[in-house]
């Protein structure tokens, strides 16, 4: 059995969120809780869930917007890079795991949006991208701590991952709410730059 996941929108800023959880052992996870914490939490408490973590792919403000809410209201613990957020509760970084029942929760260091951009691997085949990778998109690179080319080299990892691999964004900036690596080696300009000279053209241009 693997993991769940649900999707929220936030009407501000078209972030999403997302509930993760293990539907053995009731488990979860908030990813962003953005603008969208009390929905989260009737969401979790609808399904019975206890939510152990919230977790950031990284530390802009609409993303971790709503954490102390969700903190407050469950007890979880804050998981995040510490290039990003600063002291928290558990600090990921590139190979750090979480658990949540049974299963097995891999965090990919992918900087360049920001230092301590994460992506978050949900065996087998869903990856939550934050401002990394968008739908036929990607994140900014020009904001304070942003690195354009280690946004390429991110992305590179990303696109070398199993095309079945679905693709869960930081924000609804798509023709489709989620995606898939294949979909993306076809669609999205950024991943089909020849070299990291043309993708800083795009990109910075
Ligand atoms: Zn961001």
């Amino acid at each position: 059995m693997s993991l769940e996941i649900v999707q929220i929108k936030s009407l501000s800023g078209g972030n999403f969120s997302y509930l993760v959880f293990c539907p053995r052992s009731r488990e979860g996870m908030i990813i962003d809780p953005s603008f969208a914490a009390e929905e989260l939490l009737a969401r979790a408490a609808e399904k019975n869930l206890r939510v152990l973590l919230v977790a950031n792919t990284h530390g802009h403000r609409d993303h971790t917007e709503g954490n102390r809410r969700i903190m407050a209201a469950s007890g979880a613990l804050l998981a995040a890079s510490p290039l990003d957020l600063p002291q928290p509760d558990i600090p990921l970084a590139e190979g750090s795991v979480l658990k949540l029942g049974e299963e097995t929760i891999h965090v990919l260091h992918t900087p360049g949006h920001s230092p301590g951009s994460l992506c978050f691997l949900l065996p087998p085949g869903d990856l939550v991208t934050g401002d990394t990778l968008f739908v036929t998109k990607a994140g900014r690179a020009d904001l304070p701590g942003g690195n354009p080319r280690e946004l390429y080299a991110s992305l590179k990892r990303l696109a070398a991952l199993p095309e079945s691999t679905r693709i869960h964004p930081g924000h609804d900036y798509g023709p489709s709410p989620v995606s898939t690596i294949a979909f993306e080696k076809e669609h999205n300009p950024y991943l089909r730059c020849a070299d990291v000279e043309e993708f800083i053209r795009l990109r910075m241009g």
